[in-house]
């Protein structure tokens, strides 16, 4: 049966921006309601150590994200497992459709639906998801124990996932297309020093080749973007690792978007081109993308509905 909730504040999205914006509209006792998404927990769910979260000197990503949720639920933020399908933002309340059948209406919303991996878009890398392609080391890697894999991507991702996975498998290359990483020093050289890992510069993946039945990854076949050379890494798996994209498709048409779909909030707050909605985390930032920085814009996001709504009144 089809239900209706109002809500003061909705917040979309169960990362550390959502919940952090859940513990602070608690305390502004705004009782909001949080829906997490398909993802409860964000990003960091599909993470192990994280070492750079305030407070802890190592915690499992996963762990931090059930601790967080915890303190949201513990301030009164009334978490929901349902999927946002619809927004519209055009009147107030505003009002969000969920998967679940339920209708929701807000007076306030907090976007905070972060970002999702990025594909390579090869059509043999479509054929091959889920059999022998990845975007998720933590969830697959156990897959291939002793076996060869190939991550592609140069980021902080691509590193740590090379890293991980040097726990099952019996070798990793790293395919990067350039020659320079944008990962972090320490994560550099950590991937410099390990014996399963080889770094293949100046390459870009063309195709997963395999086989048909049982379907299964057999290999990567990659190009040299100088001089156009193409090689076949035998490989049981390729861990695709090339960064992340807004998930601003609840809003495409309804709020102003820049840098290729993020969300354009106004300088040093949250507020979005439409009055009563604000945005934090990932969705919104395509420089720092951090979960402590997520965290601070969830903050910043409960405190400017909370004084917009004050106004309101
Ligand atoms: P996300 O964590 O992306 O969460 C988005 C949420 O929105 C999800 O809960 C999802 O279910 C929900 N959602 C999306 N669409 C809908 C919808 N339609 N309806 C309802 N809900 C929806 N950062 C660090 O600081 N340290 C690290 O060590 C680190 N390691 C990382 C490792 C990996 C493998 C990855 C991918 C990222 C890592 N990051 C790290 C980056 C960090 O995870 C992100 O910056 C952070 O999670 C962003 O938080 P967020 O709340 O903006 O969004
Ligand atoms: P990223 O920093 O955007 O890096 C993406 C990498 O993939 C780049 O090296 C890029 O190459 C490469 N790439 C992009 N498109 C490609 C394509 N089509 N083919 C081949 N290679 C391609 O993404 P990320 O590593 O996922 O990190 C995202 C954010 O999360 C960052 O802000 C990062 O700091 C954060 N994060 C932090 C941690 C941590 O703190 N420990 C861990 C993970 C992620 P070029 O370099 O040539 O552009």
């Amino acid at each position: 049966m089809s239900e209706s909730r109002h809500t003061k504040v909705l917040i979309i999205g169960s990362g550390p921006a959502g919940y952090t914006a859940g513990v602070y509209a608690s305390r502004a006792m705004l009782s909001p309601i949080l829906v997490q998404g398909i993802e409860p927990g964000g990003q960091l769910t599909t993470t192990t150590e994280v070492e750079n979260w305030p407070g802890d000197t190592e915690v499992q990503g996963p762990e931090l994200m059930v601790r967080m949720e915890a303190h949201a639920k513990a301030m009164g933020c009334e978490v929901i497992m349902d999927i946002i399908t619809d927004l519209d933002i055009s009147r107030r309340p505003f009002t969000a459709r969920g998967d679940s059948g339920t209708t929701y209406t807000a007076d306030a919303v907090i976007l905070a639906t972060g970002a999702r991996a990025k594909w390579l878009g090869l059509p043999s890398e479509e054929k091959f998801m889920g059999f022998g392609v990845s975007a998720c080391a933590t969830c697959d890697g156990f897959f291939y124990r002793g076996q060869e894999i190939v991550v592609v991507g140069g980021g902080n991702t691509a590193v740590e996932e090379a890293l991980f996975l040097t726990n099952f498998a019996s070798k990793v290359t790293l395919v990067h297309r350039r020659d320079e990483l944008r990962a972090e020093m320490i994560l550099q050289e950590r991937l410099r020093n390990h014996p399963k890992i080889e770094t293949l510069w100046f390459h870009e993946v063309e195709e997963v080749v395999g086989t048909e039945a049982p379907l299964g990854v057999e290999g990567v076949r990659v190009r040299h973007v100088k001089t156009g050379e193409v090689t076949t890494i035998p490989a049981k798996g390729l861990f695709v690792a090339i960064g992340h994209a807004p998930a601003s498709e609840l809003v495409r048409d309804s709020l102003e978007l820049h840098h290729g779909g993020y969300v354009k909030v106004q300088p040093g707050s949250t507020a979005t081109s439409v009055p009563g909605v604000f945005a934090a985390g990932d969705l919104t930032d395509h420089i720092y993308r951090q979960a402590v920085t997520s965290a601070g814009m969830g903050c910043m996001a409960a405190l400017d509905a909370e004084r917009w709504l004050a106004a309101q009144d």
